[in-house]
């Protein structure tokens, strides 16, 4: 899947006082955050705050308000939303695909757990935290998804709000 160049901002995030009483300058790194962010939330870190001049300071503040979740030590960064921190993130099963090519049924079950089918042609990654895929040609061709999700009644962003402040 291309990456877009369009990116969606949550105004239940950017609204929030959780959100306002951060710096001036960690928001703005959330903004670049945002903008570069791939299809699956992830962006590297390092390269946006060269971009933008934000201080590693400004990536910590981030992370501890959990707008953002370090995903290792070369600060690749996953963009939490609250629609992925309140509904998907809690209630995801499984994450899994299975191969059309070999026949393969491939699961990540922790966080880094990168698991490939034995073709090669498909790979999950993310475990139960977020969904990242990998894959030939389209993932119409090469797989069929897998991935499970509790019944979980998700919220509406204003009963969101009311749980962060
Ligand atoms: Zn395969």
């Amino acid at each position: 899947m291309p990456v877009g160049d369009r990116r969606m901002i949550s105004r239940t995030v950017v609204d929030s006082t959780r959100f306002h009483k951060i710096p001036a300058t960690s928001q703005n790194l959330y903004f670049h955050f945002v903008v570069s962010e791939d299809d699956d939330g992830i962006v590297e870190a390092c390269r946006v705050m060269t971009m933008c001049k934000a201080h590693e300071d400004d990536l910590r503040v981030l992370a501890g308000k959990q707008f953002v979740q370090m995903l290792n030590e070369d600060l690749v960064t996953y963009i939490i939303h609250w629609r992925n921190m309140n509904v998907l993130r809690a209630d995801r099963k499984t994450d899994a695909i299975q191969c059309m090519h070999c026949g393969d049924t491939i699961e990540s079950v922790k966080v880094h757990e990168y698991v490939t089918c034995s073709c090669g042609a498909c790979s999950v990654d993310g475990g139960h935290d977020y969904l990242r895929r990998s894959y030939a040609t389209s993932p119409e061709a090469d797989y069929i998804d897998l991935s499970e999700y509790a019944d979980v009644p998700s919220c509406s962003p204003g009963e969101v709000l009311k749980e962060e402040s």
